[in-house]
């Protein structure tokens, strides 16, 4: 698993819970609006920080988090996933993962082994338009299949909708409709670069 930042103590990015946050390198979408182009385009990635470091810093941490959130990049495209959310789960944390819902097959057998928690899921736009708002094609029937999993297994999930200038302006009921009754939260385009990820290389930072 490529890792390219780690937050220490977040309390907004786990619904009641302090967590850590760990974003994974690299993703399948190439959204135009995206705030963590550094976690997406190879040529603007950094120095991965090795799984044992960041399980290191976890393990220290035992008794002062309650949560380790798995974001990226899209962190489902990582074959050592479930390898990590094992060690973490081991460490006693609750465990959320931040997914585009492109691999409803991962999510799948995250929840069977029960190594998630909760699972936030972006909803980009509405189905005509999802391939504008995410910079290449979609298949949106493996996201139906994330969304009918989170649904139909019951797990605690959100999902998320950003609200893109001039693309998802007047989309609202189409989204809400996709969203179909699960819990469903609305955030406000930040054209910033993501504030959350280290300036420097983890090793140069005292946690
Ligand atoms: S899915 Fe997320 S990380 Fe990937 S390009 Fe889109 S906004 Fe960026």
């Amino acid at each position: 698993m490529r890792i390219g930042g780690y937050v220490p103590c977040s309390l907004s990015d786990f619904p009641g819970r302090i967590a850590a946050v760990v974003f994974t390198q690299g993703c399948n979408w190439r959204c135009p609006w995206c705030h963590n182009p550094a976690l997406v385009y190879p040529e603007k990635f950094t120095e991965p920080i090795s799984v044992a470091t960041i399980l290191g810093r976890l393990a220290a941490r035992r008794g002062k988090l309650d949560g380790v959130v798995v974001s990226g990049g899209e962190p489902t495209l990582h074959g050592g996933l479930a390898a990590f959310l094992t060690e973490v789960k081991r460490f006693g944390f609750a465990t959320k993962l931040d997914t585009n819902g492109s691999h409803p097959e991962v999510v799948r057998t995250l929840l069977d082994a029960r190594l998630v928690d909760f699972v936030a899921m972006d909803i980009k736009a509405p189905w005509p338009r999802y391939a504008e708002a995410v910079g290449t094609p979609v298949n949106a029937a493996l996201l139906v299949e994330t969304l009918t999993l989170l649904r139909e297994r019951g797990a605690p999930h959100q999902l998320r909708t950003t609200r893109w200038p001039g693309l998802t302006d007047d989309d609202d009921a189409e989204i809400e409709k996709l969203a179909n009754g699960s819990p469903h939260i609305w955030q406000d385009f930040r054209p910033a670069p993501a504030p959350s990820l280290p300036a420097q290389p983890i090793q140069s930072r005292r946690l």
